[in-house]
């Protein structure tokens, strides 16, 4: 199966995203995780491709050995950062021959901090669209993209980063998934723009239970993701107690896919950061 018809297929579609571990330790709490999540019979999982492509080796042996060692159908999340377009039909190659039919294709974030200087490598690509054209002409993929509900802080405005958007589509992707918010409304809107501007791509909300307020926070500054102040202010009430903050993060992640899926999104994306408890809390209410 690929993703791209899965997520056209008219039923609500349930996705977990891991990062790869980076010791042995983390490599443990992943297939513990891994194996919980795959009991729930999740349509598919994602494997992260690490920032400035430095954990290149370590996504791609994680990628494989989910396809060799579970049940789980596996996309592949592949950046332009640092690589050439050969390194890339490479990867893209390896990725064909192990299976993966679904690729997740992203300009990524410069190495170091992410607000830094985009560099284009010079035997490399510029931008997300141009990774889009190079896997459609390596192979029979589904494509997918990145969505920014809250535009990306690169964009010059809003409205020029839905058109880049819809041009990416345009340029083969057939499916999107969503950096994580939190207004409801932000996703609506970014989805009614694409569809007034004749894009019928299906874009798949990325959600993620809160379940640490410094992680959270550090993302938002990262990303220049606005975090809302009552929801915030609802956390540090309770700073101390992180069961008291896990609940809140179920509760939001609950009540927004909950309303997401009732406005018609074609599915939810987990971020899981590689631990399955909060995730599976949220799967529970929402399919119950
Ligand atoms: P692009 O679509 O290329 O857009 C980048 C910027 O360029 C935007 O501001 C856009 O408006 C602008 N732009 C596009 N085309 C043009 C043009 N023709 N002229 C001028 N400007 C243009 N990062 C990782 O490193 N690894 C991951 O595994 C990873 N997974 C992700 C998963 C999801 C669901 C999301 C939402 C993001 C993920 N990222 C990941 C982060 C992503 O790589 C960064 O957010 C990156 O900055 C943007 O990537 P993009 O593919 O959207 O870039």
């Amino acid at each position: 199966a690929k993703v791209g018809d899965l997520l056209r297929s008219g039923t609500p579609r349930f996705s977990f995203e891991m990062f790869p571990p980076r010791s042995e330790k983390d490599e443990g709490i992943l297939w513990r995780t891994l194996r919980n999540l795959e009991q729930l019979g999740p349509d598919f999982v994602s494997v992260t491709y690490g920032q400035g492509g430095k954990t290149r080796d370590k996504t791609i042996e994680t990628t494989d050995r989910i396809i060799s060692d579970t049940t789980l159908l596996t996309m592949a999340h592949l950046t332009a950062v640092g690589h050439t377009v050969a390194e890339l039909r490479n990867l893209i190659g390896h990725f064909a021959n192990v299976g993966v039919r679904s690729i997740l294709a992203l300009r990524g974030d410069p190495p170091g901090d992410p607000r830094g200087e985009w560099v284009k490598h010079p035997g490399g690509i510029e931008y997300a669209r141009e990774l889009v054209e190079l896997i459609k002409e390596s192979g029979d993929f589904s494509v997918g993209v990145a969505a920014f509900p809250e535009g990306h802080p690169r964009d010059v405005d809003w409205e020029t980063g839905v058109r880049h958007f819809v041009d990416k589509c345009r340029a083969g992707a057939d499916f999107a998934i969503t950096q994580i918010f939190f207004a409801v409304e932000d996703y609506l809107r970014l989805r009614d723009a694409v569809a007034a501007a004749g894009c019928d791509v299906p874009i798949v909300p990325g959600i993620m239970p809160i379940t640490n307020i410094k992680q959270i926070e550090r993302f938002a500054v990262l990303t220049g993701m606005a975090f809302p102040e009552d929801l915030a202010e609802r956390l540090r009430a309770v700073e101390d107690d992180r069961d008291a903050i896990r609940d809140i993060g179920v509760e939001t992640a609950t009540v927004m896919g909950d309303r997401l899926l009732a406005e018609g999104a074609p599915g939810l994306h987990f971020t899981t950061l590689n631990h399955s408890r909060s995730t599976r809390r949220v799967w529970r209410n929402l399919r119950g």
